[in-house]
């Protein structure tokens, strides 16, 4: 096990790559163990429509608030949450939770938004994905059209499952987007057979598009293309004005990122919400 620089605890998540099998097993027993103690927290990162200004929606990201090693980022232990399936448990929890909480605020009388919730594939090709949905959409009262579900076109499944997974979800009445669209090998044979209501740009694209003529090409191809098959386009990892404006005059209005706001606790999108509802009282005087 190796030292975590200079504080006292050891970094458990350090070797993640190629660990042995002994770091993989503490950590696999450590994640077990932060879900029954209920170590896990979601973050909310607002999505704008930049018309408006308006938060539409926000995407739940998962973040383990460990006792001592503090906030820990999900690329540190959703990799080993998948190999070892306990990104099932864990995956459930974290719909059960985003439902709730956007339910909360609409009870709250916050105007209607949607929440989407990362899936992975090792919960997608769960036989009982779709009973366990149905089941979170009964238990917190979620309107189904609220609720969307990120899946990547890296995600290993057996197309004919997909088709038949996907079509119950959407008979359900949730949405579905690709999430970091562009990175995969199958993106336009999946936008051929499964019906997808959203595209969410990579970051990756978007992080040149003022530096690089092609990465600037894609972005707006991708565009044109969604709104060709009359698909909603989302933007992510958006940081600067420049990139706000390059995708504006490309049509695509609705973006996520530092440049609005980071993801976020509860308690902090509720101050946001609050303080955009008073603004628009103070508007209508
Ligand atoms: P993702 O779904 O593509 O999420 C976007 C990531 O980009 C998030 O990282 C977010 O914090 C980050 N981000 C947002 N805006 C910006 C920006 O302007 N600039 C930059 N550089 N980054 C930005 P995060 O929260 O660390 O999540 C990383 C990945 O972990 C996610 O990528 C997703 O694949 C996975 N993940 C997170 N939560 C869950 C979950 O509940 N379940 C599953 N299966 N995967 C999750
Ligand atoms: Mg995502
Ligand atoms: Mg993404
Ligand atoms: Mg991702």
């Amino acid at each position: 096990r190796m030292k975590d620089d200079g504080k006292n605890n050891y970094n458990i998540f350090k070797p993640l790559p190629d660990s042995s099998g002994i770091e993989r097993l503490t950590l696999e027993h450590s994640i077990r163990k932060a879900l029954h103690l209920d170590e896990f927290v979601l973050y909310y990162q607002p999505q704008i429509d930049i018309l408006t200004g308006e938060i539409i929606g926000t995407e739940a990201l998962i973040r383990w608030n460990h006792p001592t090693l503090g906030l820990v980022p999900p690329a540190k232990f959703i990799p080993i949450a998948e190999e070892t399936g306990l990104i099932v448990p864990l995956g459930e929890w974290v719909l059960k939770t985003a439902c709730l909480q956007n339910q909360i605020w609409k009870e709250k009388g916050f105007p209607p938004m949607s929440v989407s919730v990362n899936l992975s594939s090792r919960q997608f090709s769960k036989h009982d994905l779709v009973e366990t949905i149905k089941e979170i959409l009964l238990d917190t009262h979620i309107d189904p059209q609220y609720l969307e579900l990120e899946i990547t076109e890296s995600m290993t499944m057996n197309v004919d499952v997909a088709i038949e997974v996907l079509g119950k979800l959407k008979e359900l009445g949730i949405q579905i987007c690709i999430d970091d669209f562009g990175t995969g090998y199958s993106n336009l044979y999946y936008l051929k057979l499964f019906s997808i209501d959203r595209l969410k740009i990579d970051q990756s694209f978007v992080r040149d598009i003022m530096t690089d003529s092609n990465d600037a090409d894609i972005v707006a191809t991708i565009i044109a293309m969604a709104h060709k098959l009359g698909i909603d386009v989302i933007a992510e990892g958006v940081e600067t004005k420049d990139q706000l404006d390059f995708l504006r005059s490309q049509n695509c209005h609705e973006v996520q990122g530092f440049y609005y706001y980071p993801p976020l606790p509860a308690e902090q999108i509720e101050r946001l919400l609050m303080k955009s509802a008073a603004m628009k009282t103070n508007l209508q005087g």
